[in-house]
């Protein structure tokens, strides 16, 4: 475990913490813009701007419990990658606490579920689920097929695609919800992830769901993306079940800052919303 950088308001007690983020520095299998790796840490920076207390929640982030562990080792191979994200999460969630992962690229997300094993909500504008990319198997474009071989397909959602291979379409994909769909019809996705999200449900966010206008720094950016407030309709939708939140994608390199700034806010958010609920 490394970095100095602590996210904002985390306290110095692990044993006491309810929340625990840590940084995920890996974009080994990124297939267009890199940067990923750089993510946490620009993250951690952007959560120093924004006040301590959330207006949406009524909560003050100051003493909610959060613990930052810094970043994993680096490395080059994705299955050591997962080893060490799955043996981080199998030591939070044992110790009765929530995981909260910086990102790095999508394919971290693996390692996570492969411990919680809920269901899953994907925000994405790709639907994850070719077999193999590029060679690569735990390939950020094959998370949600992954994860599906671990928790069966009809356990996943994916929210904000856009982006689906021909290959894809052929072999069949999760349920998804396009971003034209939530344009068009916010409650029929609230309604499904009511129903979807019976016990507990973990939130794997790929910034890439979200437009470019709001968060241009991500590794494969399209157009036609959800709005970031989608958030709120999720929490307000199965907050009250999260076991789990990753945060993916977001590359410093091509972020005018927007991007890693959302993601700290979101972050903030996410636990004031269930600070707010265990009240
Ligand atoms: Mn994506
Ligand atoms: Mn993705």
């Amino acid at each position: 475990m490394s970095s100095l950088l602590k996210f904002c308001d985390s306290s110095d007690n692990y044993d006491s913490s309810r929340y625990v983020i840590f940084g995920v520095p890996f974009d080994a299998t990124v297939s267009f813009r890199p940067g990923e790796k750089l993510a946490p840490n620009e993250i951690r920076k952007a959560s120093y701007n924004m006040e301590s207390y959330s207006l949406y929640s009524g909560v003050d982030l100051k003493n909610s419990g959060i613990y930052d562990l810094g970043d994993l080792d680096e490395h080059k191979r994705s299955e050591d990658m997962l080893e060490e994200v799955f043996s981080v999460v199998d030591k939070i969630v044992s110790d009765n606490k929530f995981p909260i992962m910086l990102g790095g690229e999508h394919s971290i997300t693996y390692g996570a579920i492969k411990r919680v094993r809920s269901k899953v909500i994907f925000i994405d504008a790709h639907s994850d689920f070719r077999d193999s990319y590029l060679g690569e198997k735990y390939s950020h474009a094959c998370v949600a097929r992954r994860v599906s071989e671990l928790i069966g397909r009809d356990n996943i959602v994916s929210i904000g695609v856009r982006s689906v291979s021909p290959e894809e379409i052929e072999i069949g994909t999760q349920r998804f919800f396009t971003s034209f769909d939530v344009n068009e019809d916010k409650n029929e996705v609230k309604e499904f992830l009511r129903s979807f999200a019976d016990s507990s449900v973990y939130l794997s966010i790929d910034f890439d769901g979200f437009d470019p206008a709001f968060a241009p720094g991500v590794g494969t950016p399209e157009p036609f993306g959800l709005n970031p407030m989608i958030i709120m309709d999720v929490l307000r939708s199965v907050g009250d079940k999260l076991v789990g939140l990753d945060l993916t994608e977001i590359t410093p390199l091509y972020d005018n800052g927007n991007t890693a700034i959302l993601a700290a806010r979101m972050v903030q958010e996410v636990v004031s919303f269930m600070e707010k609920n265990r009240k």
